[in-house]
């Protein structure tokens, strides 16, 4: 059922109160189809999953899909190896609790990660270590100019540092509507990354399993990410920046204990919630929104903000750490 003039506040995570022109929820790709037949008026589309990744700065124009596809089934099994396909409606952390309570290895480390399986492979979600790339198999999207569902291999998504084909040359032009993921009996584990090993540790955690990293990660996660059902937000808001190895060397220079990690190709990744912090904005408020106490990198609406403010304040952020360390930001979140 279509509803028209409605409030976005409850579909982002942000709570960004906007109106849309007119919203539905699709269960199926047939309701898919249906729905986009029915947009006789021809407004543009927005799809949405949880909207855990987008701030909303204008009224909505639009004819918004919420994306409810569900099913989650195992294509093939061979030895300890596994293709199993999600619906693009699934919630992420459900199904990755799934697959870990099978005792299926290659998501764990993206436990918590709010949002919707579609939208995983849109800017190749990643946390710990891994990113969506390293399980991804194929995806199936409906074309919207066309209607026909077409599957898109890895090479095909062509994937990158929260990026995929999604977000930039074919942006708007498919409805993802199911993704297939490799998953292992037998997995390797991923535990070098930030804090996992210290918190295995603290949980007295003596033989690695899908659950104790999963359950390593949730706890770090809950320890300093904001609840977005507590308190508005969208995750990062920020890429941490790949800078060059001359400029990481300048930002060492003055700063011995910038943490960088060098890239394969010469190139040094800095950690963007570390330069905020640096400017002094960790916990800085303005309005009815701010940066995150604990985590720089978060940007938080404590009641009542509008994109307008949220997008105001992620300026001043851009423009405070390219005047003290000469590095330019990107958004991470989708702007609209
Ligand atoms: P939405 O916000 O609904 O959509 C995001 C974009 O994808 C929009 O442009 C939308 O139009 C498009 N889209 C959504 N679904 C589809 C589809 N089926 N077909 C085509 N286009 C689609 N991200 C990480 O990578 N790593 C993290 O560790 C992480 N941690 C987070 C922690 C918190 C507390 C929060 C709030 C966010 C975090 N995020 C993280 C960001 C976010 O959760 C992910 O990017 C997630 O994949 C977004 O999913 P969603 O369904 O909410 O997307
Ligand atoms: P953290 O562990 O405090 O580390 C800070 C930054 O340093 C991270 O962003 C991470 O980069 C990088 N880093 C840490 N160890 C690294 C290593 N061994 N090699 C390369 N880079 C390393 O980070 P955090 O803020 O608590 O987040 C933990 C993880 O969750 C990170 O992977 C982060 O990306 C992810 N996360 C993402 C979002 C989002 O919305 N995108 C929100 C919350 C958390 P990377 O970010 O490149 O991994």
């Amino acid at each position: 059922m279509t509803s028209f003039n409605v409030s976005l506040a409850a579909y982002n995570t942000f709570g960004i109160d906007v109106q849309a022109d007119a919203l539905t929820e699709v269960h199926s790709i047939d309701e898919l189809k249906d729905a986009l037949a029915l947009n006789a008026d021809k407004l543009p589309l927005l799809i949405l999953g949880g909207g855990s990744n987008i701030l909303f700065t204008k009224p909505v124009h639009a004819f918004v899909i919420v994306n409810k596809i569900k099913g989650v089934r195992v294509l093939e099994e061979q030895g300890d190896v596994l293709l199993v396909e999600a619906g693009s409606g699934e919630v992420w952390h459900e199904f990755v609790q799934y697959t870990v309570q099978n005792g299926w290895g290659g998501i764990e480390n993206l436990s918590l990660i709010p949002g919707s399986v579609g939208a995983s492979p849109m800017q190749n979600i990643g946390a710990y270590g891994v990113e969506i790339k390293d399980v991804f198999h194929s995806l199936d999207a409906l074309e919207i100019e066309t209607g026909k569902v077409v599957t898109f291999s890895k090479e095909a998504c062509a994937f990158g540092y929260r990026e995929s084909v999604f977000k930039r040359a074919l942006k708007n032009k498919y409805i993802i509507t199911a993704v297939r993921y490799n998953l292992s009996k037998k997995p390797s584990f991923q535990t070098g990354y930030g804090a996992i090993q210290q918190e295995l540790e603290a949980m007295g955690v003596q033989d690695l399993t899908v659950r104790s990293i999963s359950e390593a990660v949730i706890r770090i996660r809950q320890s300093k990410l904001p609840d977005p059902k507590v308190l508005g937000n969208a995750g990062s808001f920020f890429k941490n920046p790949v800078v060059s190895a001359e400029l990481a060397q300048r930002i060492l220079g003055s700063h011995p204990n910038a943490p960088h990690y060098p890239q394969a190709d010469g190139t040094e990744k800095l950690a963007a919630g570390w330069l905020i912090e640096q400017c002094g904005l960790k916990g800085f408020r303005k309005g009815n929104c701010g940066v995150h106490e604990k985590q720089a990198l978060v940007l938080v609406n404590y009641g009542g903000a509008t994109g307008d403010e949220i997008y105001a304040l992620s300026q001043l952020v851009l423009d405070t750490v390219h005047e003290k360390f000469g590095v330019l930001l990107e958004r991470e979140v989708n702007i609209y």
